[in-house]
């Protein structure tokens, strides 16, 4: 059985003087809550004090980024390592923000989920199509070409410490989110891939996640699909009470 994930990426949003009553009234909405896993991503500014609240709730900490290098010379980057001593269980790699702005390759993204498991984080591995690719019937292509760059460093007994998010990058931060059929699709597609590398039982434990324009309103029947195991959410991960409906997707309102 896969444990269903939900994971807020805050992106470049709060401050260390925000972060602390959004963290604050979550704990108090979801911190003892445990039918879903759930994990908070702020900015590294905010890491240490989420590290500090959090700590005896059920709400994991995690990064939204890492440098593949070990340490020394490379002014502006955090490595795997201070992630971990700081505290984070899991790390955002290659989210189509740093791709797109950033430059980041998929062998880039390669090397960062080597580094994060080295250190015991469990990497979110972002993939997805842009609105073009989509159109021009490329989605699939795409998200094979990133999964499959991944699969190159993947090793098999390492695949149950990974977790994967398809997130059409046409979905992200625009209010349309893909329907739950085509998402599902997408992830079934995914998990093929997993099968086809690692085969039917890793597959069938891995958790993959959807992520692109999540609400409360949107969660329930996106995780009435078969294989959608969870969410990446940006937006609706920066208010306490929107976060907390998306956690409890499964309680009656
Ligand atoms: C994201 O940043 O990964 C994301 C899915 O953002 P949003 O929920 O705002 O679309």
């Amino acid at each position: 059985m896969r444990k269903p994930l939900m994971a807020g990426n805050w992106k470049m949003n709060k401050t260390l003087t925000e972060s602390i009553p959004l963290i604050k009234e979550l704990i108090n909405l979801v911190g003892t809550y445990q039918d879903t896993e759930t994990v908070i991503c702020p900015p590294f500014t905010s890491l240490w004090v989420a590290r500090e609240l959090i700590q005896d709730t059920n709400i994991l900490l995690g990064a939204q980024n890492l440098y593949f290098q070990k340490e020394g010379a490379y002014t502006g980057e955090i490595s795997a390592r201070m992630l971990q001593n700081i505290g984070c269980s899991y790390v955002i790699l290659g989210h189509s923000e740093r791709r797109g702005y950033f430059q980041e390759s998929s062998a880039e993204v390669a090397q960062k989920v080597q580094e994060a498991l080295i250190f015991n984080l469990k990497p979110i591995i972002c993939v997805g199509e842009k609105l073009r690719e989509r159109e021009a019937g490329k989605a699939q292509d795409i998200v094979r070409e990133e999964t499959e760059a991944i699969f190159t460093v993947l090793k098999p007994a390492e695949v149950d410490r990974v977790v994967f998010a398809y997130e059409p990058i046409w979905a992200i931060g625009t209010g349309k989110a893909a329907t739950p059929r085509d998402a599902n699709e997408m992830i079934q597609y995914l998990r093929s891939l997993l099968v086809h590398k690692y085969g039917e039982r890793v597959a069938e434990d891995t958790r993959i996640l959807y992520g692109g324009s999540v609400n409360p309103e949107n969660i329930k029947a996106l995780m009435a699909e078969s294989d959608i195991d969870g969410a990446l959410v940006g937006g609706a991960s920066l208010q306490a009470e929107s976060f907390a409906r998306i956690v409890k997707f499964k309680e009656k309102e």
